[in-house]
């Protein structure tokens, strides 16, 4: 199983303390920001330790494929009515995509935004339009847009919402989707019948654009288009079902990682990720870290 969660990336270290920090919770994959995901600001790419994380991955046999970076949810390239928004998020998309390549990651997770005072078609064009101002798209990053829960205005709730803009870029070739198992509970979608979900994913939008899981149990009961990320086994969906995504032999290949929150303090992702690897659940063990 390919397993990994959001790790931090913070000084002395930066990325290679980011390795580090998946490795100790047993993780074969992991997903980061590069600076906090509420603002914009960066640190230089020499500063980052990208070299020694490269080194850590390769003797630990964990591909640079299972690098992940996601964006920060502070740009919204779906919103249309303030333009410092609008230019902001083409900016630091740019930035973004440019970073991601130097970290060596072959995935930028992006939410597509949210329409906020106009429409879903507004806010669907108005991401498109965004994403084609673009004027850098590195050759070996693919911008994964994430599923949502549909709260508020959020675009991206249906698979034909992401296929809408998919369809829509000038650089299809640079898209992909993240698929994130609390969001799509949230937005009605019946995650206990993950093949279910994976056909109409495939009629949809095609399975072979499916890149990312994001592996999260939910607060909520399924179609509230809420967003309230539980940890495995706490939530509505339930371990069996998540467990089943995670071992589903169609997404094999595809990198799950939990972004699930910390409980008393304590990141859950080392036991979480045990759990799933041996299919042997024990609420306990969280309840009592
Ligand atoms: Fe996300
Ligand atoms: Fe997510
Ligand atoms: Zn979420």
């Amino acid at each position: 199983m390919i397993l990994g969660c959001h790790v931090q990336m913070k000084a002395p270290l930066y990325v290679e303390g980011s390795v580090k920090e998946a490795l100790s919770y047993g993780a074969n994959a992991l997903m980061l920001y590069t600076g906090a995901p509420q603002n914009t600001k960066r640190n230089p790419i020499e500063k980052l330790h990208v070299k020694e994380a490269h080194e850590l991955m390769k003797e630990n046999n964990i591909p640079l494929s299972h690098l992940i970076v996601h964006a920060p949810y502070i740009i919204n390239p779906a919103n249309s009515v303030k333009p410092e928004v609008a230019e902001l998020a083409k900016e630091f998309l740019e930035s973004e995509l440019k970073r991601t390549e130097e970290i060596g990651a072959s995935f930028l997770v992006l939410h597509p935004g949210s329409y906020t005072t106009t429409d879903m078609e507004t806010g669907i064009s108005t991401i498109i339009e965004r994403l084609n101002s673009v004027e850098y798209y590195p050759e070996n990053v693919i911008i994964c847009l994430e599923t949502m829960a549909g709260k508020g205005s959020e675009v991206g709730y249906r698979f034909e919402q992401i296929e809408e803009i998919m369809s829509g870029v000038n650089h299809p070739e640079n898209f992909g989707v993240c698929l994130d198992t609390c969001h799509i509970n949230d937005a009605g979608y019946d995650v206990s019948d993950f093949d279910g979900v994976l056909d109409e994913f495939d009629r949809i939008i095609g399975l072979k654009h499916l890149h990312v899981i994001h592996l999260n149990d939910s607060k909520n009961e399924r179609g509230q288009r809420k967003d309230r990320h539980a940890n495995l086994g706490m939530g509505t969906i339930g371990f069996e079902a998540l467990h089943a995504v995670a071992a589903n032999e169609r997404c094999a290949e595809i990198p799950k990682i939990l972004e699930t929150p910390y409980i008393n303090k304590k990141p859950p992702y080392g036991i979480e990720i045990e759990m799933l690897r041996t299919n042997h659940y024990d609420a306990e063990r969280l309840n009592t870290l």
